[in-house]
């Protein structure tokens, strides 16, 4: 079935959303005086917390790192903290910075992930948006070439700059990830250390120390499958970060 739409501009989408951020953006952010989240998934090289299907997008955005005896793979995502409307929409539901606004803001409603298909349902726009306007896709493939340039260029920069970002985490004190489908760790840096160590990084990006990364998990039964693989288990009650657990309750 082929899919119409035509944003209404209703803005919801720029409400409660986290937006992920290229590292140029997340210093412009900073720039600006907004808030950057730092939400942090890993899984292990014997595969547990990796989903099969997304094998390849998930290692292809994620950095080899070391966690215990083993090596793992962890994906970092530097993301606007929007609580409530973004610090850049306006009264009228309008992008204060609507020529230099984030890449992903310019692909919703589309996914990055492509083993995430388009589903209108769970999106935030309202049923009007998707009853009018052009073709979004047709046959399965999405028609806008421009959108595919924009969906392409935000998943490589994903990948080239995780080991960048692994670096910046290293320097904050960022070493706690989550196990991928149990939960996130989430950061949310002091941001005049978030943008001088990213100028730090970027200016000198083999400098900056390696660490060893642990797993903070849900519960003992996880922490003893991680444990039995070879990593390490964060033991200590979170300092610096807050463990969303995807699990049920
Ligand atoms: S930067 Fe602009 S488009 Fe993106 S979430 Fe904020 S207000 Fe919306
Ligand atoms: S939620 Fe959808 S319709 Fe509303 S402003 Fe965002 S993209 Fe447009």
């Amino acid at each position: 079935m082929n899919t119409t739409f035509s944003c209404v501009g209703c803005g919801k989408c720029c409400n409660d959303h986290h937006v992920p951020l290229t590292l140029a953006e997340a210093r412009m952010w900073a720039n600006d005086g907004g808030q950057v989240i730092v939400l942090v998934e890993g899984f292990l090289g014997n595969g547990l917390g990796l989903p099969l299907l997304q094998r390849d997008h998930a290692e292809r955005r994620s950095v080899v790192v070391r966690s215990g005896a083993i090596e793992a793979h962890v994906a970092i995502t530097f993301a606007a903290y929007n609580v409530g409307p973004c610090r850049n929409l306006d009264e009228d539901n309008l992008c204060r910075i609507y020529e230099r606004r984030p890449l992903v803001c310019r692909i919703y409603p589309m996914e990055i992930n492509p083993h995430i298909p388009l589903n209108p349902a769970v999106k935030e726009c309202p049923p009007e948006s998707w009853e009018q306007g052009p073709d979004l896709i047709v046959g399965g493939a999405l028609v806008d070439q421009e959108l595919v340039a924009l969906i392409q260029r935000s998943r490589q920069a994903d990948r080239d700059e995780v080991q960048t970002k692994d670096a910046i985490c290293g320097l904050l004190g960022i070493r706690t990830t989550a196990l991928k489908g149990d939960g996130f760790t989430a950061y949310l840096p002091e941001m005049g250390a978030f943008a001088s160590v990213i100028d730090q990084v970027v200016a000198q990006p083999l400098a900056a120390p390696k660490g060893e990364w642990l797993f903070h998990v849900s519960g003992d039964d996880i922490a003893g499958q991680v444990l039995a693989a070879g990593a390490e288990v964060a033991t200590e009650a979170p300092v610096n970060y807050t463990f969303i657990s995807l699990r049920a309750a």
